[in-house]
C-alpha cells in the first residue's frame, strides 16, 4: 500500500478570465475564461501531469499557479501559504523554491550569456556566496544534468535542442527548488532527444526530491512521467486518477477519444481510433451546458444545456459526464 504523502500544493477553484475591451457598439466585454473553477492537489514527491488540447488552457492555469499570472479567483496554496495574499519580500523568497522549464528553450536562454553566467543567473540574484562557490555549484550541477565542464565558457547557439534544454534544467535546478513547473519541456525536441530529457527529468526527481507539475498536450509523455494526471477541455478538468486507473479505466468520452489516438509499439494490436468531430470550439464564444457536446458522440438533450458535475467514479478518479449518473 502507497504511503500518503504531504501535499505541496493545493489549488481551490481557480479562475484566470481575460476581458476585451468595451466598445461603442457593445456594452458588455468579451470574456476568455481560460481557467474556470479549477480543483486538484499535488503531493510532495509527485508529479502530476495536465494534458488537453492546444488552446485548452493548460499553460495558462500553470502560469496562474505559480504566479505569472495573476488568479481571477480561486486559491492557490504552497505548503499552507496562499501565494496570492504573500508579502512581495516573502513571495520574492519563495520565487527560489518554485522554478519554471519553459517549452523552448532557444527563447529561454538569453543568446549573449554564456553557459556558466546563464546557469549562474538565479545564484546571483538570490544568493550571497564568493564566485568561487557559485562557479562550483554551476559546475556541479552541470554534471548532473550531463554537461561537460569544458561548455562552461559556450554560448547557447553552439548547442543542440536537447543540450540547451539540460541548460534550462540545470538553471531551473541551481537554487535547490522543491516545486517546478514543466510547460511543454519536451515538445520542441526531436523524439530520441526527447526520451533521454525525459528520462533525466525522471533522475532528478529522485535526486532531489522534486515535485513536478507538468504541462503537455503529449499522452504518451504524460504516461511516462506522471503520477498523477489531469485532463482539461476548454478551461476545465473533465477527469482526474492516477495514471494507471486514467489510462485504463478513462471514464470521459473526450479522454477515451485522447487515449485512443495514442500509437501502440506493436504492430499486431489493433484499436480504432476515437475521432472527435471538429475542432475545440472557440473560448470567446464556448458551448453552453456540457463544454464538450458539441464533439461527442454520445450528446443527449440535457447535455446540451446542463454543465455535468464532477463525480467521484473510483477512489481518487473523477470526472464530469452526465452518462456518470444515467439514474438522474
Ligand atoms: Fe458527452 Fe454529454 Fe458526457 Fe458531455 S456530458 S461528455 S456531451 S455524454
Amino acid at each position: 500500500m502507497k504511503a500518503e504523502r504531504n501535499k505541496i500544493l493545493e489549488v481551490k477553484n481557480l479562475k484566470k478570465f481575460f476581458y476585451g475591451r468595451r466598445s461603442l457598439l457593445k456594452k458588455d466585454r468579451t470574456v476568455v475564461k481560460a481557467v474556470n473553477d479549477v480543483s486538484f492537489s499535488i503531493a510532495e514527491g509527485e508529479t502530476f501531469g495536465i494534458v488537453g488540447e492546444s488552446g485548452c488552457g493548460k499553460s495558462t492555469l500553470g502560469r496562474s499557479v505559480v504566479q505569472l499570472l495573476k488568479p481571477t479567483e480561486g486559491k492557490v496554496m504552497y505548503k499552507g501559504m496562499d501565494l496570492a495574499s504573500l508579502p512581495p519580500e516573502q513571495m520574492r523568497r519563495l520565487r527560489s523554491e518554485i522554478q519554471i522549464i519553459f517549452q523552448d528553450p532557444y527563447a529561454s536562454l538569453n543568446p549573449r550569456m554564456t553557459v556558466r553566467e546563464l546557469i549562474q543567473a538565479p545564484l546571483d540574484v538570490f544568493s550571497e556566496e564568493s564566485a568561487d562557490e557559485k562557479l562550483e555549484k554551476v559546475k556541479s550541477i552541470m554534471e548532473k544534468v550531463g554537461l561537460r565542464e569544458e561548455y562552461l565558457s559556450k554560448y547557447p547557439h553552439e548547442f543542440s535542442g536537447g543540450q540547451r534544454q539540460r541548460i534550462v534544467i540545470a538553471r531551473a535546478l541551481i537554487l535547490d527548488p522543491k516545486f517546478i513547473f514543466c510547460d511543454e519541456p519536451v515538445s520542441a525536441l526531436d523524439v530520441s532527444v526527447k526520451a533521454q530529457v525525459l528520462n533525466l527529468m525522471k533522475d532528478l526527481q529522485k535526486e532531489f526530491k522534486l515535485t513536478y507539475l507538468f504541462i503537455s498536450h503529449d499522452l504518451s509523455v504524460v504516461r511516462f512521467l506522471c503520477d498523477k494526471i489531469a485532463v482539461m477541455y476548454l478551461g476545465k478538468i473533465v477527469e482526474i486518477a492516477d495514471k494507471d486507473e486514467l489510462y485504463n479505466n478513462p471514464k470521459h468520452p473526450y479522454t477515451a477519444a485522447l487515449l485512443s489516438a495514442i500509437p501502440i509499439p506493436d504492430v499486431d494490436v489493433k484499436r480504432e481510433p476515437i475521432l472527435l468531430e471538429g475542432d475545440l470550439p472557440s473560448p470567446y464564444n464556448p458551448p453552453s451546458g456540457c463544454l464538450f457536446h458539441s464533439r461527442c458522440k454520445y450528446v443527449m438533450e440535457r447535455c446540451k444545456t446542463i454543465e455535468p458535475e464532477m463525480t467521484e467514479v473510483a477512489k481518487e478518479h473523477c470526472a464530469a459526464c452526465h452518462l456518470l449518473n444515467k439514474t438522474e
